[in-house]
């Protein structure tokens, strides 16, 4: 059956079409070096209003130097505009690995049977919140494979509130986001209804055909009711939404239009984008060899992918995890990434052991130093970390948050928050080297606050946190 390409269509073969990919893909190929479009779509992209799948498919193709050049500058300077120098910080939380999908990259695959599988008990789930709170942690992503029996929803919900209800000594997670199977939009209320803050679901492939085969067997081999997911997420109340392509699975011209596709759809429809697009790219992982896939992408492409994003969706945050180097991620900071990972383990129950375990991966991290290294590294680098979670909490997402964004008071807004949670960090959680250097960072930073009752406020909230030991504050 043909379908007709259409942004508002709720059925997934419409609002990602096939055909209109290929006929995007066409025309970038025709118009690569065609350097009067080239300079319209930049000149768009200038205004900082984003770009179509379409026009940034031109300039993923586009290999022209000064191009790709005026790509990656543009790219730097929309990141600065709408998220300053600042990045947000989080770790990843696996519950349970035990799954019912035949995933062909993944080694949580039902099929794998000696990758020993584990569920975590609420009591275990404490601990880990609270190890992750001892490394300075607010801000988690709970991850589960998908499994009705062992892994249903009211497990979920409970190991949400469990993790919201531990605060040791200083410490508390603030948001926990979730990254779990597509369901139903009862589940999703039930999702909204915890607390939850983004409803991440990474669609892995927008090739339909592709989707098929590498998801031969479980419920995750249902295209549409994958791909139709964050609409049901939307309707069961959740407005902030995160969208990824696993890279490696499928060309990545495809999975970028798709991608962009995939957002404006969300905007067509909800009236309001993805909150967040995440960069996976396939990694070595128990029974998993990534060169296995055929469309691994280079460090180069990889990064070009992520400054045409940056364009194409100015307000979207962009998250980068610890499947990645650090030299991969330093690089990717600067192109648009607004959040990476820190510390991350990616065993069930890794973060309560002294050594990493890796019988319970779900990938080999590249990155893996300690969170207090990489926020050294951020502040070496100019980069502000923020534990910040105020926006969730304040009522601002969906179009809220973008609102936020487009109004160009988030430098009065994240940046004191930004400043107040790393200062909460330095106090609680950093090594001595940290501190000094977070806190000359924060001296700097502080008369950057452009509204003057703001940055007084926040200098009181400074000292209230470094002398009466007073926590979470926010605006
Ligand atoms: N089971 C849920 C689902 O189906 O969406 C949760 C996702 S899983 C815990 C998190 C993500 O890790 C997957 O969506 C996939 O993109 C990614 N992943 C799986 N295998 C991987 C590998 N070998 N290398 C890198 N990322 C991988």
């Amino acid at each position: 059956m043909g379908y007709q390409y259409n942004p508002q269509s709720l059925v997934a073969d419409e609002f990602i079409n096939h055909e209109e990919i290929l006929a995007s893909l066409k025309y970038a190929d025709e118009h690569k070096n065609d350097k009067k479009l080239l300079d319209e779509i930049l000149a768009k992209a200038e205004l900082r209003k984003g770009l179509t799948h379409k026009e940034a498919g031109v300039l993923l193709v586009c290999d022209e130097p000064e191009y790709v050049e005026k790509i990656y500058k543009l790219a730097e300077q929309i990141k600065k505009d709408f998220y300053g120098n600042r990045i947000v910080l989080f770790a990843p939380l696996y519950l349970s690995n035990y799954c019912v999908n035949g995933c062909v990259y993944c080694p949580y695959h039902g099929q794998n049977r000696h990758i020993t599988r584990k569920k975590l008990t609420q009591e275990e789930i404490k601990n880990e919140a609270i190890a992750l709170q001892d490394m300075g942690h607010k801000r988690l992503a709970i991850e589960a494979g998908e499994d009705p029996f062992n892994n249903p929803i009211e497990y979920i919900l409970e190991s949400i509130k469990t993790i919201y209800s531990i605060k040791h000594r200083n410490g508390a997670i603030r948001r926990v986001n979730v990254n779990i199977a597509a369901t139903t939009v009862e589940e999703y209320r039930m999702l909204k209804e915890a607390g939850i803050g983004t409803y991440i679901l990474f669609q892995e492939t927008y090739h339909k055909e592709s989707y098929l085969k590498l998801h031969p067997t479980g419920p995750k081999h249902d295209y549409n009711w994958h791909t139709e997911a964050m609409d049901r997420a939307m309707d069961g109340g959740i407005d902030d939404v995160g969208l990824g392509v696993l890279f490696g699975l499928e060309l990545y011209r495809y999975e970028l239009c798709g991608l962009l596709m995939h957002a404006e759809h969300l905007e067509a429809v909800h009236g309001v984008g993805p909150h967040t697009i995440s960069f996976p790219r396939v990694k070595k992982a128990d029974d998993i060899d990534p060169t296995t896939f055929d469309n691994g992408i280079d460090d180069d492409t990889f990064a070009k992918i992520i400054a045409i994003v940056r364009i194409a969706v100015p307000y979207t945050g962009m998250i980068i995890s610890t499947r990645e180097s650090q030299q991969v991620r330093a690089r990717a900071l600067y192109l648009g990434i607004s959040q990476i990972s820190g510390a991350s383990r990616t065993s069930v129950g890794g973060y309560t052991e002294e050594i990493r375990p890796t019988d319970t991966e779900q990938f080999d991290v590249s990155d893996q130093r300690s969170l207090d290294e990489v926020i050294k590294w951020l502040i070496d680098l100019g980069f502000v970390p923020s534990f910040c979670t105020a926006c969730y909490r304040a009522g601002r997402t969906g179009d809220r948050f973008m609102e936020l964004c487009k109004s160009k008071q988030i430098q009065n807004c994240c940046h004191p928050n930004a400043l107040m949670t790393l200062k909460e960090f330095l106090v609680d959680y950093a090594s001595p080297a940290t501190r000094k250097a977070g806190d000359a960072l924060i001296e700097k930073e502080l008369p950057t606050i452009p509204q003057e009752n703001v940055r007084r406020i926040c200098a009181e909230h400074l000292e209230q946190i470094e002398k009466e030991g007073q926590r979470d504050f926010r605006f």
